[in-house]
């Protein structure tokens, strides 16, 4: 018998309909992983919504251990990459589908998908990351090798009070870009307005049911984590050789577009998926939000919370009343 830990399990009943529970393991239980991790803390994404209230089949087999990202302190290694005492962070990575995640107080992981914590974080800070922070530096990225510069005029990100959408503009501005933030919550003006927007569209305005194969350019690029009509609206207000980072779906994943702004305007739509990386790929985004990221807006955008509330907290998410990031308590 090895040692009990706290998890919250993700299993699937007869009539295929799937549930979270809290469930105490036994550490004999975790799977074979080269990095064995006490996690200190995961935080809340929108994935994890969906994963843990089973609206979403995210979990690909059963039972699985959800939360799609961790940072903690490494016990055991068998890869040459890590030792015990190790400050880690992990994101995405297969976690909560067929990797068990960081809803856990112990983990089991592949050392590819592990990350030494960078020195400009704490653990603490590295979950207020998380996968939606990560996944704001890799859209970033994406404008930067699209020779979307500073210069070129505003950058839309959609969805902007939420955890990418967040992250996305305090990295924006940080980097001198013109933001502007698209969000459906009035309340969120000067919250959005301190991480760094300079100006704000109503969500209703870019939710347009049948966008013109072309309007008015406006965006020089984009973040876009809403997908659907939001998604298909700026791609038509979107400037010669313009691109947008599209990341999500909280409104949606249909794309009603046609290939206008693609052929008259040479816009680049541009995929950005934060779970199939390299290794080096994601060492990378992490010294970038290192390099980028402003920890004061960090901790403005970050609520704290116990690992008692995820349930509700997965419920919060999926209805859009979460701002910007939650950490989640593991054994922080
Ligand atoms: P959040 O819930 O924190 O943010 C989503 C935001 O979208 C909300 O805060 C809200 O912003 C807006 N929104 C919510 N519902 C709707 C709606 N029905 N119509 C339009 N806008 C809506 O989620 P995350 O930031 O964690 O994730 C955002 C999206 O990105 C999700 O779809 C997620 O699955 C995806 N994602 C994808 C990744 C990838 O690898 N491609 C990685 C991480 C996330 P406001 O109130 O300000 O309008």
């Amino acid at each position: 018998m090895g040692s009990k830990f706290r998890a919250i399990v993700i299993n699937q009943d007869a009539d295929r309909k799937v549930s979270s529970s809290f469930q105490d393991l036994d550490s004999d239980d975790l799977p074979d992983g080269e990095v064995k991790i006490d996690v200190a803390y995961s935080t809340l994404n929108y994935k994890d919504g969906l994963a843990v209230t089973g609206k979403g089949k995210i979990a690909r087999s059963y039972p699985m251990v959800a939360g799609i990202d961790l940072s903690g302190t490494v016990t055991e290694s068998s890869s040459p990459d890590f030792s015990p005492g190790d400050k880690v962070v992990a994101c995405g990575g297969w976690m909560s589908e067929t990797i068990w995640g960081g809803y856990s107080e112990k983990a089991s992981l592949p050392a590819d998908i592990v990350v030494p914590l960078p020195p400009a974080f704490d653990l603490k800070q590295a979950m207020a990351i998380g996968t939606a922070g990560f996944t704001a530096m890799l859209s970033v990225m994406a404008l930067e090798d699209a020779h979307v510069g500073s210069a070129d005029g505003e950058i839309i990100v959609s969805g902007a009070g939420g955890g990418v959408g967040s992250v996305s503009i305090a990295l924006l501005a940080k980097l001198g870009y013109q933001v502007v933030a698209s969000t459906g919550r009035e309340a969120l003006h000067s919250y959005l307005s301190d991480l760094g927007a300079q100006a704000i569209v109503a969500r209703a305005d870019l939710d347009n049911e049948s966008p013109k194969p072309l309007d008015a350019e406006r965006w020089a690029g984009g973040i876009d984590s809403v997908g659907g009509n939001t998604l298909a609206t700026i791609l038509t207000q979107t400037k010669s050789h313009g691109a947008i980072a599209a990341c999500g779906l909280a409104g949606g994943f249909l794309l009603p577009t046609t290939v206008m702004p693609f052929i008259l305007r040479g816009v680049s739509l541009i995929g950005i998926n934060s779970v199939i990386l390299t290794a080096a790929q994601r060492r990378a985004a992490w010294l970038r939000l290192a390099r980028d990221l402003d920890i004061a807006k960090l901790e403005a955008m970050t609520e704290e919370a116990t690992f008692d509330d995820v349930p509700k907290l997965a419920a919060e998410i999926l209805k859009g009343n979460v701002r910007g990031r939650t950490v989640i308590a593991i054994n922080g």
